[in-house]
């Protein structure tokens, strides 16, 4: 197998989860992230953000908002030489019943559609980030426990302790 494109969470993945972040100045990478994202996109993966953002449903912040805090997020890998293919946001809540919000594909399938379906990761710290992946038909990597792992009807293709990790591991499959 040889992986093309990386799905990331964002939240808790690649920055630090600050519970429905709304102002950019709040955004810091997560230990690893930046230089996983790096390794990742030299190896000339395709990189997409799917994240979760009912902050917008619930009302605590707006639309503008989050675009403000994505143009930070992009600003700063630009400055590492790191572009994302795409960044897809559900702005729904749970009660919703929208086809987006993870641990539904809804967001995988549509980045799928614009970007064209190719082997690819779905990588986040958050149990239904893998279960969206493997909704989606994707393999998986989970930045979590073996505990919270337990969760997962499935498992996860690998576990990684954060986005070098995973990039490593992803690089020892690519050249294999
Ligand atoms: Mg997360
Ligand atoms: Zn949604």
């Amino acid at each position: 197998m040889t992986y093309e494109v990386v799905y990331l969470d964002r939240d808790g993945t690649i920055n630090i989860d600050r519970h429905y972040l709304s102002t950019p100045d709040g955004f810091e990478f997560c230990d690893g992230a930046l230089a996983g994202m790096k390794q990742l996109s030299a190896m000339g993966l395709d990189l997409v953000v799917i994240t979760n953002q009912s902050g917008i449903a619930r009302g605590y912040f707006g639309q503008k908002e989050l675009d403000a805090i994505h143009d930070v997020m992009r600003e700063k890998l630009k400055a590492e030489g790191v572009s994302l293919a795409g960044i897809y946001a559900c702005p729904h809540g749970p009660d919703d019943t929208c086809a987006c919000r993870k641990p539904l594909p809804g967001m995988i399938h549509q980045a799928e559609k614009d970007l064209g379906r190719r082997p690819g990761l779905m990588i986040g710290d958050a149990v239904r980030d893998v279960q969206a992946g493997q909704a989606a038909g994707l393999h998986t990597i989970g930045l979590f426990s073996p505990e919270r792992a337990t969760e997962l009807d499935e498992p996860a293709t690998y576990l990684a302790t954060n986005l070098i990790d995973a990039a490593q591991w992803i690089a020892t499959k690519n050249e294999g």
